[in-house]
């Protein structure tokens, strides 16, 4: 494989697999190589910050295998720079392979926890069970559901020249007003009297406008 002649041998003194390239011994593979602890390890992780059971269990193998293989990899690339390059053992060993094979783990934690650990049903539950606990079962009496990356929000978003800091626009007073002979109320946290620009401010602005409505 890779112009090289690999082959592997039972150490005679020891529990451990010679690593034979073209016939010279450059590596000794022991338990600790195997990836299992980094297998059980990412497993762990997944399983405790676990999301529905397919998603979980997919997402699992995938892991599983993918740490498989690098460690494969990692093996393969260790041997030959260990072959050519052999002053730098001790760092490569002990710092460059360790790097690669726990920073794939630490980026397969990530994308799990970002990306798939919590489906959208999920979701659903945990806000509708947090909604339910300050509105009672009303909360549940919802119309329609729907999820978006606030950067893909067509209507409002839009690149910036400058970066905008949060809280810095937080619409105008004339917004409060009514329109059209109170035909028009524009409701929503940039026109709150307080809060404005955060949950609260929107919450208490569909109060306001609420009860004007009722008013007329
Ligand atoms: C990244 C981020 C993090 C935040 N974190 C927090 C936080 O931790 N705590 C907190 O209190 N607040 C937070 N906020 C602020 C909070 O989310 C907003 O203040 C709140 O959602 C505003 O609610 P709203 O109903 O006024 O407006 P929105 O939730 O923006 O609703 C307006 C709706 O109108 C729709 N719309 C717009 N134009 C049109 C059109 N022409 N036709 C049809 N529909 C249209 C939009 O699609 C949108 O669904 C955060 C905001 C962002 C962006």
């Amino acid at each position: 494989m890779l112009g090289y002649d690999a082959d592997i041998e039972q150490h005679s003194e020891e529990l451990s697999i010679k690593y034979l390239l073209n016939g010279e011994y450059v590596s000794r593979i022991i338990e600790g190589c195997s990836s299992v602890s980094i297998i059980i390890l990412f497993l762990s992780f997944i399983i405790a910050f676990s999301g529905s059971l397919k998603s979980t269990v997919l997402f699992g193998l995938f892991g599983c295998l993918l740490i498989y293989v690098v460690n494969i990899l990692r093996i393969i690339a260790i041997s030959i720079l260990y072959d050519k390059f052999p002053e730098y053992q001790e760092i490569l060993h002990s710092l460059v392979f360790p790097a690669i094979i726990y920073g794939l783990t630490f980026v397969l934690w990530i994308t799990w926890v970002k990306y798939f650990s919590i489906s959208k049903e999920d979701r659903l539950e945990m806000i509708l069970s947090q909604l339910e606990k300050y509105y009672g079962t009303a909360a549940r009496n919802y119309l329609d559901y729907q999820e978006l990356i606030w950067q893909n929000e067509t209507f409002t978003y839009a690149p910036y020249a400058d970066p905008l800091f949060p809280h810095q626009n937080n619409g105008h007073m004339v917004f409060r007003n009514s329109f059209f002979n109170q035909r028009l109320f524009i409701a929503g946290t940039e026109t709150a009297s307080s809060f404005p620009g955060y949950m609260e401010g929107a919450i208490r602005s569909a109060k306001e406008i609420a009860s004007k409505i009722q008013q007329i």
